[in-house]
């Protein structure tokens, strides 16, 4: 076996996503799985299905297409573009819009192949990323509620994404009141109510849900067992059911700052060091390319990051309690996106296991 290795627990997985299926079940919240995190992994994807969630939701067409054989709905998550609107038709149930632009191609290209293309409208309240302004969904509704081949659903919500504002319950009882508002102008049922993302949790756990919000789309808590509320393990839920294990290639005592005139770093920062004498340092093959590296924290005893470059991961093992040489491997703790760009990287091999837990 070859490193550096992502070592993935089914088991674990499957647990976490069972826990939270129960809890949400509890509250009336059915969970849309989203699957981008780890790109689509069919093998993943299948045992978040066995565990009960309704529906399978990714940002890109590519990775749902490597599910489809899972006999769940697929939602894409982010706004579709012009360009993917007949693949977003051939292979996507359900779909998030924001654009009447949009949504009229989509239903002319549905029309074009017969087909039905379910959507969501998803409304920005507050965090600035996607989503129509509250005082244009009104009017947006009304362009497209006789449009053929598309069928809207329902409203959808998203927090903490890019303006990191937490979903509240006055916010949600808001989507709650939108969605009375068209229903008592427009003759539709806007039957799916979908309240964020894994940030939402917490009102599950507060019992602050407000009745109606049906979905939550959850991607970190399901794989990672956090959410960024709290920015704590899930009670009960497993945060490491993805590991990531590197391996050593030089070990060497080295001065603490560069030797001769510096200029800027391979990736156009002016670093800065401060002096500590000689230090033990190891690298590990595996640097930028493969990882986002502000995620990552050795778990070894005593050892630290000092810095990496494409390919090169430079630690500090001076006060390591293990006698570290050369071919050991080390494990990484990642955060959320670590685990994204390391899942991405071909050059990171995945090795799915399911040992029991
Ligand atoms: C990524 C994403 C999610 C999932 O977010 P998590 O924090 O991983 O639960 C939900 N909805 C949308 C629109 C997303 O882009």
């Amino acid at each position: 076996m070859i490193y550096p290795i992502l070592e993935i627990n089914l088991n674990k997985i499957h647990h976490n996503t069972r826990v939270l299926v129960e809890q949400c079940r509890k509250q009336g919240v059915e969970i849309t799985a989203v699957t981008k995190s780890f790109c689509g992994n069919p093998e993943i994807a299948q045992v978040i299905a066995n565990a009960g969630v309704t529906a399978l939701a990714d940002s890109r067409i590519q990775n749902i297409k490597k599910m489809l054989h899972i006999p769940l709905p697929k939602l894409l998550l982010r706004i579709p573009m012009l360009s993917e609107i007949d693949e977003l038709i051939e292979y996507v149930d359900i779909s998030i819009n924001s654009e009447v632009e949009t949504i009229k191609k989509i239903s002319e290209a549905a029309c074009k192949k017969g087909k039905m293309h379910r959507i969501l409208l998803i409304i920005d309240l507050g965090d600035l990323r996607e989503g129509f302004m509250e005082e244009q969904i009104i009017s947006a509704v009304g362009e497209i509620i006789d449009l053929e081949g598309i069928h809207l659903e329902g409203l959808a919500v998203n927090f903490g994404c890019y303006g990191g504002i937490i979903p509240e319950k006055h916010s949600l009882e808001k989507l709650i009141s939108i969605k009375n508002e068209i229903e008592a102008l427009y003759p539709i049922d806007l039957h799916i109510l979908s309240g964020g993302n894994s940030n939402s949790l917490h009102l599950i756990w507060e019992n602050k849900l407000p009745k109606g919000i049906n979905q939550l789309r959850l991607g970190q808590s399901i794989i990672f067992g956090k959410e960024d509320v709290y920015n704590k393990t899930i009670e009960g839920l497993y945060a490491d059911a993805f590991k990531l294990f590197v391996e050593i290639v030089e070990i060497k005592d080295k001065p603490s700052v560069p030797i001769g005139k510096r200029g800027i770093d391979a990736f156009g920062k002016l670093p800065t060091f401060e002096e500590r004498g000689i230090r033990k340092r190891a690298i590990v093959a595996i640097g930028r390319q493969d990882i986002m590296l502000n995620g990552i924290v050795p778990k070894e005893i005593g050892v630290t990051v000092i810095g990496a470059s494409s390919d090169h991961l430079i630690l500090d093992i001076t006060e390591a309690t293990r006698q570290l040489k050369i071919g050991d491997v080390l494990e990484l703790e990642m955060n959320y996106g670590a685990l994204l760009t390391a899942m991405t990287s071909e050059y990171v091999y995945k090795k799915i296991i399911s040992q029991s837990i």
